[in-house]
């Protein structure tokens, strides 16, 4: 074991703050990586908060997770030493269940490893994530990060980044299709960058005025204000897909509504309370509402491959571990532009 600072919460009502960590020494398959940037997802939110009603304190969030090789153990060969890697949602699955074998550890029958807030496979306790100086992972579960895209940039990626490639490519979103895309926080605005490189015709749908320009920067065609009842009436039943990235309870059935026949509404926000689902809108024109959970390992390297050759990274907004609280505090007045990372060099050295 060797230990290292982390900024945790120890309640669901407590500030986050530094700890001292035990990390496990690397056995043979492992990867040690010295931690440089950490992507601040809603999920860590939602999770420190205990939102989810499972959290396990003290928590130490963080699964967007950027930096180079430590060390590594005798059976890596994969990486070495100062390499660029990337750890996102998981650092372990069972590996022998249909959905492990096909490269979905997300899916894992037995349930994946999740890179914070779980229970380690090598009998170490209780996972910690990213907001912290150092981690050691899996090889299997560590991704090449290519070293041309600034690695602050490319942290998102890892979850943000993967949980939106995902869903637009098991869906085949491409040329000819009229996608929507709901929310720009850190999820959508990488949803909106992702639908553009695929190909289609990107609308998106936002509550806040001050985000229409970004919008369009970002490479949506056009935005649609969704508190505007009549623009969103105009867009009834003219979307293929959409893509929903909302953290909070809305009116889905908003969304529903704009679906042509056989469209597909996919959920990837994951708001606290279950969301009401209008069945007449499903039925009356066999529309599909399907969720996706972030993405596999094979197709995270495929998306950090993807963005490397398109020069795709996310929008960030640098901050210090110590400013985790405003961060937070401003996710959750949709304030976001489009990612706060945190800059590990700012973490305490000691607690
Ligand atoms: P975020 O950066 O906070 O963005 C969420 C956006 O949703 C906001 O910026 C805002 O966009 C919109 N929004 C917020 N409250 C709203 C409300 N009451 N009504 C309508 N729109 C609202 O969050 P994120 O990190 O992108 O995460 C989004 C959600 O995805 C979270 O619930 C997170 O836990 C979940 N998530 C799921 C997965 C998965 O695998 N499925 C992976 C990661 C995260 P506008 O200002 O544009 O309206
Ligand atoms: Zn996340
Ligand atoms: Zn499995």
């Amino acid at each position: 074991m060797f230990s290292c600072v982390g900024y945790a919460a120890t309640a669901a009502d407590a500030r986050l703050g530094p700890v001292k960590l035990d990390r496990r020494d690397p056995g043979p398959d492992d990867v040690q990586i010295d931690i440089l940037y950490c992507g601040v997802c809603h999920s860590d939110l939602h999770q420190a908060r205990n939102e989810w009603q499972n959290t396990i304190f003290p928590c130490v969030p963080g699964h967007e997770i950027v930096g180079r090789v430590a060390k590594v153990g005798a059976s890596v060969t994969r990486f070495h030493a100062g390499d660029l890697v990337g750890v996102g949602c998981m650092v372990d699955s069972c590996r022998e269940c249909p959905s492990c074998r096909e490269g979905f550890e997300q899916y894992c029958e037995v349930g994946f490893v999740p890179t914070y807030n779980g229970e380690e496979r090598q009998g170490g306790g209780i996972t910690f994530g990213g907001y912290s100086r150092a981690v050691v992972v899996d090889q299997a579960f560590v991704l090449k990060v290519p070293e041309k895209l600034d690695p602050a940039a490319v942290a998102p990626l890892l979850c943000a980044g993967i949980t939106t490639y995902s869903p637009l490519r098991h869906w085949k979103v491409g040329p000819g299709q009229r996608v929507g895309i709901v929310g720009l926080g850190g999820l959508g605005h990488m949803g909106v960058k992702f639908a553009r490189a695929f190909g289609a015709e990107v609308v998106l749908f936002t509550t806040s005025a001050s985000k229409v320009a970004d919008g369009l920067r970002l490479g949506a065609h056009e935005v649609v204000l969704s508190k505007d009842a009549g623009a969103m009436a105009k867009e009834r039943g003219r979307f293929d897909f959409i893509l929903d990235a909302v953290a909070a309870n809305h009116d889905i059935n908003a969304y529903l509504d704009l679906l042509k026949r056989d469209g597909t509404l996919v959920q990837v926000g994951a708001p606290e309370t279950p969301l009401p689902v209008s069945v007449f809108s499903l039925l009356m024109k066999r529309r599909n509402f399907s969720g996706s959970l972030i993405g596999g390992i094979p197709e995270t390297q495929e998306m950090l491959d993807f963005c490397g050759e398109h020069d795709i990274t996310a929008d960030i907004e640098m901050i210090r571990m110590d400013q985790i609280e405003d961060a937070y505090a401003r996710m959750l007045r949709s304030d976001v532009k489009y990612r706060f990372v945190i800059d590990m060099a700012t973490m305490p050295e000691s607690v």
